[in-house]
């Protein structure tokens, strides 16, 4: 689809709502931008995190809690109520083999066959990422469950007859993922990944997009040739030009930076945000990029009126 497609397309991720609210939500934010041809949505995935409870005697008691799951069900209510291809996200973090292998045997069952594969965030108690007892330590890992399971082979050994193959994409990073020592070691392992069945690449957001035309031509330079879709985000919060940088590990460029500093209200930073990442969207569709991949975590009005400007 990403390859055969005529001219730059359009899609966008959305994560779970929180335990405890409805599908509204993601309801709301697929009927903004629908009008706009998403040809696949994301939904992204979070492990479950331990919390202090505070128990009546006044200590704490630790609880594993996962305060956003249904993926699979969400890929599934979307896929059917829009017929927009759902590519759910599967990941290393928190997650057994077993368990990743229930959640392919019932992406199969409701027709879903697209993902994005993930070593997924550390958990936010450890300081470095930790692969689970029985889980993967890299996202090539998981790539190699999900390549026998493609096969039909099971982890218990046991063999059916291989049906429609799992196609999966994963992600990159312009500005080098924050654990690799260099960006040359990281495009290796980026290599890696798509030698070893990856139909595509999807970057983390980035605000310069010389970075990211750079790391293009240094993954073609490598001999990585699968599209390589940006991944772009519209900054709508002042309070975002320190948290992106800090949990994204990308940079924010001193001319937008300036830009936002003159502004005296957060509608203005709003206003600005999306001016930057419409300028972006129309540099990045001049250049060819197969399809953008918006990040709508708090900026589905954003996200709407970029896409407006630029589809
Ligand atoms: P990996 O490819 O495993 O790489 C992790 C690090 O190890 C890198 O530094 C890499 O250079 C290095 N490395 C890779 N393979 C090897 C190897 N074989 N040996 C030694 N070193 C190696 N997180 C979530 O929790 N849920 C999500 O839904 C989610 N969605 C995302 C979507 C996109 C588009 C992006 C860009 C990120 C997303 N993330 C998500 C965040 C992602 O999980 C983190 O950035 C994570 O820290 C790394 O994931 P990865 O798949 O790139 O890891």
């Amino acid at each position: 689809m990403i390859q055969d497609a005529k001219k730059t397309a359009f899609s966008f991720e959305i994560l779970p709502p929180l335990k405890g609210s409805n599908i509204e939500r993601v309801f709301r934010t697929i009927d903004t931008l629908r009008e706009f041809d998403p040809k696949y949505i994301n939904i992204t995935t979070h492990r479950s995190e331990v919390v202090y409870k505070t128990m009546e005697n006044g200590l704490f008691r630790p609880v594993v809690e996962r305060n956003r799951p249904g993926t699979v069900a969400i890929s599934a209510a979307i896929q059917n109520k829009y017929g927009i291809t759902a590519v759910p996200h599967i990941i290393c973090s928190g997650f057994t083999k077993a368990e990743t292998e229930y959640v392919l045997i019932d992406l199969k069952f409701l027709g879903i066959t697209d993902l994005l594969i993930l070593r997924g965030d550390k958990a936010k108690s450890d300081k470095n990422f930790k692969a689970g007892e029985d889980g993967h330590r890299y996202a090539i890992d998981l790539q190699q469950q999900v390549n026998q399971f493609n096969q039909g082979i099971f982890l218990d050994g046991s063999k059916v007859e291989p049906t429609t193959p799992f196609s999966y994409g994963i992600a990159g990073y312009p500005e080098k993922h924050d654990e690799a020592p260099n960006l040359d070691s990281d495009i290796y392992y980026l290599k890696e990944k798509v030698k070893a069945g990856a139909d595509y690449v999807v970057t983390q957001m980035f605000f310069d997009n010389q970075k990211y035309f750079d790391f293009v031509d240094r993954c073609r330079a490598e001999g990585i040739t699968v599209p390589i879709i940006p991944g772009l985000k519209p900054l709508t919060v002042p309070d975002q030009m320190t948290v992106l940088p800090k949990i994204f590990h990308v940079d924010i460029p001193e001319t937008f930076t300036k830009e936002l500093r003159k502004c005296d209200n957060d509608e203005a930073v709003r206003q600005v945000g999306v001016e930057w990442c419409t300028q972006q969207a129309k540099e990045l569709i001049a250049h060819g990029v197969p399809s953008i991949h918006f990040y709508t975590l708090m900026a589905t009005k954003s996200v709407k009126e970029v896409a407006q400007a630029v589809y």
